[in-house]
């Protein structure tokens, strides 16, 4: 149960509910408190005054001047309330004059003159002005005055019930006891249908993820309100699901173009194969050429494997870089050496421009298979009698190398798409060329690979009808 967000987010709202709900009652119930002892406090002063006044009036009365009893018996007599007492001792101790026990209403009977004539008599010698305490089992508030009545030190105590405000306290308990859980209940039951109702995307959102698998990649999640969390949470769920059918589709394209790759030489194989087979009577010399055929075609078929698992291992991320430090003119004029009996053979002129002292940190052999590739791509597109220049310089502290020929060049609305897996722009010329062993349009996607990853790049700078300019930049030390 307390796995549900709903139910964990409705407790901790109902739990932090009921703190403050509390908090705020106990936080009521203290100021009130204070507040009446406040003002009781504030009454007895006003009441002794009064009481003091009165006493004052009845012993200077020039007709008739009362004695120190009568005038304080006077006085009570002048100030008798439901709640309060006045007593009066004298400097000794002894009673002076106090109120009469009374019994009006019925659940509250004052103490009798006795009682607290005895009760309070320790008051008088107190310290204390206010005072709380408790007689036959009811709150009082005293407060202590001393005076002087005929020159005679003497003490009044004004003793105030509070048990009205005893009873006014109570009610607000009980009130707190009714309106506390009631206000948790219905915070509870609001809280969680808040929470049902917040979370009601992410259960819809769930639902339709759960849904979701490779064959239907292309659906999305519905967003709401895209400008809120949630929105937030599906677009960015949905920009995923872009980013992996996007990479499905590539990868789907990847088998779909390397089945279809590997099934022409395949084909050849075991047609080339069969007919060896199928004649009786073969001269050595056939049975050599259908051997040239089939290890061409082998030699293809190894070609484009090798391709493959470059990529493919490249793509894995499982392509570490061997670095090495190498001179890269040194491994420009290698491989001119390497295409230049190729370029021959097609009456092509190769010329070699590479600044000397080129120091590189690399990886030496696959900058050499990008180097071989573009010379080779060169070298099958430029006709007979055209001429290459490969060139490697430094510029603005990095290498650029270009391959230059007076090849066709490439369509412009081709051009973009070169360096795209499988891409070949003339599908038919590039296998025929080298009696068939033309690449699979995987040439420039690993040369691409290979730049990039050394934190360079490779682009086709230039192509029109009178030839094309390929350059590789890149970092003295890869990254
Ligand atoms: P391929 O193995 O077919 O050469 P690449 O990836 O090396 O594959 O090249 C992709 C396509 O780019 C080629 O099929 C070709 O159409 C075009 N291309 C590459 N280099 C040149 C070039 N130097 N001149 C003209 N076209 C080129």
């Amino acid at each position: 149960m307390f796995s549900s967000v709903r139910i964990r987010l409705t407790l901790w709202y109902t739990l932090s509910m009921t703190i403050v709900l509390v908090a705020l009652a106990a936080g009521i119930y203290f100021v009130l408190g204070q507040n009446v002892i406040r003002r009781a406090d504030a009454n007895a002063i006003e009441l002794a005054d009064s009481f003091l006044s009165t006493v004052k009036a009845e012993l200077s009365d020039a007709t008739n001047p009362a004695g120190v009893s009568d005038g304080i018996a006077a006085a009570i007599s002048e100030h008798r309330f439901r709640d309060v007492s006045f007593v009066v001792y004298d400097a000794n101790g002894n009673l002076l004059g106090a109120s009469e026990g009374y019994s009006e209403p019925e659940e509250f009977s004052s103490p009798s003159r006795e009682m607290l004539a005895s009760s309070l008599r320790p008051l008088a010698s107190s310290s204390e002005t206010f005072r709380s305490l408790h007689l036959s089992r009811h709150q009082y508030r005293s407060y202590v005055r001393h005076f002087l009545v005929k020159q005679q030190p003497a003490t009044l105590i004004v003793l105030q019930s509070l048990r009205r405000q005893r009873e006014f306290l109570a009610t607000l308990v009980d009130t707190f006891w009714i309106v506390i859980p009631l206000a948790i209940l219905f915070a509870g039951a609001g809280g969680y249908l808040l929470a049902r109702r917040s979370l009601a995307p992410v259960v819809a959102m769930s639902s339709q993820a759960s849904r979701m698998g490779a064959e239907n990649l292309y659906q999305r999640l519905k967003v709401e309100n895209p400008r809120d969390e949630l929105g937030h949470l599906a677009g960015s769920f949905n920009e995923l699901l872009d980013r992996l059918s996007q990479s499905f589709e590539r990868q789907r394209r990847f088998v779909a173009d390397a089945s279809h790759e590997l099934r022409t030489p395949v084909a050849i194989l075991c047609g080339e194969a069969e007919v060896a087979l199928a004649q009786q009577q073969r001269t050595p010399r056939e049975y050599r050429e259908s051997l040239e055929i089939l290890r061409q075609e082998a030699k293809r078929l190894k070609h484009i494997v090798e391709d493959l698992f470059t990529l493919a291992r490249a793509d894995a991320g499982q392509y570490p870089l061997a670095l090495t430090d190498f001179y890269l003119d040194e491994l420009v004029e290698e491989c001119s050496r390497n295409v230049r009996t190729l370029a021959a053979a097609r009456k092509i002129a190769l010329t070699c421009e590479a600044q000397t002292e080129l120091p590189i940190r690399a990886d030496e052999s696959l900058l050499r298979r990008m180097l071989l590739n573009l010379l080779d791509n060169a070298i099958k597109y430029t006709p007979e009698g055209g001429s290459i220049s490969l060139r490697c310089s430094e510029e603005d502290g990095q290498y650029r190398l270009t391959v230059q020929d007076s090849g066709p060049g490439i369509a412009a609305e081709l051009q973009g798409r070169i360096f795209e897996r499988f891409f070949r722009a003339d599908k038919a010329r590039s296998r025929s060329y080298n009696n068939g062993s033309g690449g699979a349009g995987l040439g420039l996607a690993i040369g691409l690979w290979i730049a990039e990853a050394h934190g360079g790049r490779l682009e086709l700078t230039s192509s029109s009808p009178q030839g094309s300019v390929f350059t590789a930049v890149l970092p003295k030390s890869a990254l």
